[in-house]
């Protein structure tokens, strides 16, 4: 049997989104030490917007926030956004709990706690999400499947190598979308600091070509000059 302890992704993206100044420098402080990223605001509108221009992988949400009412908060969210959010409360009970669970929360904490036990609540949360398979991306006659790591156009199996494939995949999840190449060097080249377009260059034109197309045709990929690439359904 596998363990649950291990070594499931510890470090993540986490937007503390708390009032209280002292809680607040405490659990950064905290999930820091445990190896997450953590950004924090003292609003719930400050941290909506966080939430958006951001993308954390995961919230930690107080319910007693001085702009907005933790329910209505999440609802907001929800709209937007289907990040997993734990709320951290001061009271326990159904009746506190059930319209939050409602209104989109994933798990709660009941104050006080330590930033070992959110932790804990955060690596449970994560795993689920995580768990929760994402399907193939479909994108036209294009499939993506990032579980199997297996891509198909109209039936037929790509060939790709690893890295076209992780491109054709973090594509394939913004359909219509730009991505730039500093991006695709980001995140899925993991070189934030560094490396040449030139790279991406490369890449993208062995993927056409097993796409079966060309950049003066382009039927899914096309190139956005000076800007980047975009993965389309062919009209
Ligand atoms: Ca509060």
């Amino acid at each position: 049997m596998a363990d649950q302890r291990l070594p499931f992704p510890c470090m993540a993206d986490i937007l503390l989104i708390e009032d209280d100044v002292a809680i607040r420098t405490a659990l950064s402080r905290g999930l820091r030490e445990l190896g997450h990223a953590v950004t924090s605001s003292p609003t719930a509108l400050d941290g909506l917007r966080l939430a958006v221009e951001d993308r954390p992988d995961l919230i930690v949400l107080d319910l007693g926030l001085p702009d907005l009412d933790g329910v209505d908060m999440l609802r907001m969210l929800r709209a937007v956004s289907r990040v997993p959010v734990i709320v951290a409360t001061a009271r326990d009970g159904d009746a506190e709990m059930v319209p939050v669970l409602d209104a989109g929360a994933d798990d709660y904490v009941v104050k006080p706690y330590s930033s070992a036990q959110l932790d804990a609540r955060i690596r449970a949360v994560l795993r689920r999400s995580g768990d929760a398979p994402p399907g193939p991306l479909e994108v036209g006659g294009l499939s993506v499947d990032p579980r199997a790591r297996v891509a198909t156009l109209d039936g037929e199996t790509l060939d790709l190598t690893p890295r076209e494939f992780d491109v054709l995949h973090y594509l394939a999840a913004r359909p219509g979308e730009v991505v730039t190449k500093r991006e695709l060097l980001t995140e899925v080249w993991q070189l934030p600091y560094g490396g040449a377009d030139k790279t991406v260059d490369v890449h993208l034109s062995w993927l056409r070509r097993k796409l079966g197309e060309t950049a003066s045709e382009p039927r899914y990929l096309h190139t956005v000059r000076g800007v980047g690439v975009k993965l389309v359904e062919p009209s």
